[in-house]
């Protein structure tokens, strides 16, 4: 996507952020579409959603990226569906998903969710939460950390968003001091892209711009 390109180089980036292909409520021939075009990770919001498509594309040698809430009572499942988890925001998830990790998918991806903008009604951990998710994840064998992700929330005001993509990155400042492995900020979506990657983003989730509007139901 030549709107990553230009942010990158734009914030003299060493390499472009990741594009993390959000195909929620799309088929899978979309997906696939985009498969052959070159793209080769791509999120899913719903562990159900998420089974036929990748059971599907299964020849395709695809990186397949839980993003929406993971439910416990489904972590069994997604923790052999999928390589990457973005949305670990409670030791009960950490426990669940190293438990039932199958050995021979090797390590699960995680990213620690983190609510932000500190909204009542939206998933991921407080702030001060993290260090202790991270160690936890950090010691189990099972699971491999590779960063933090957020969803910060969608003011109006281009500052607030700024402001929260920044506290963000300082977060992820300190994390990323304690393990060469962890290399991944997950923040910025079709409508602000360019100002999560300027203020520090490594991947970025996008839906709308890449596949068109979602169908709805
Ligand atoms: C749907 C979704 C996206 C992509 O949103 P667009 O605005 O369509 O780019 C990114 N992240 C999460 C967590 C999502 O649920």
């Amino acid at each position: 996507m030549s709107r990553i390109q230009n942010a990158s180089r734009a914030a003299a980036r060493p390499s472009p952020a990741r594009l993390l292909a959000v195909g929620k409520r799309h088929p899978a021939q979309a997906i696939a579409a985009l498969a052959a075009a070159g793209q080769r990770a791509f999120g899913e919001n719903y562990v159900q959603e998420a089974a036929g498509k990748i059971e599907a594309l299964s020849g395709l040698g695809l990186e397949w990226h839980l993003i929406g809430h993971l439910q416990s009572n489904k972590a069994k499942q997604a923790a052999e569906l999928f390589d990457w988890v973005q949305t670990v925001d409670r030791m009960k998830l950490v426990d669940a998903l190293a438990t039932h990790r199958p050995a021979a998918r090797g390590a699960l991806h995680v990213l620690v969710q983190v609510n932000i903008d500190d909204e009542s009604s939206k998933h991921g951990c407080p702030p001060s939460e993290v260090p202790a998710l991270v160690a936890a994840i950090r010691a189990a064998p099972s699971l491999r950390l590779r960063g933090l992700m957020a969803i910060p929330a969608p003011h109006a005001d281009p500052g607030r968003r700024r402001d929260a993509f920044a506290r963000m990155r300082r977060l992820f400042d300190t994390v990323a001091g304690q393990d060469p492995m962890i290399d991944t900020l997950s923040m910025g979506m079709s409508d602000d892209l360019e100002l999560a990657i300027s203020e520090g983003a490594t991947m970025v989730r996008v839906g709308s711009s890449l596949f068109g509007a979602r169908p709805s139901g």
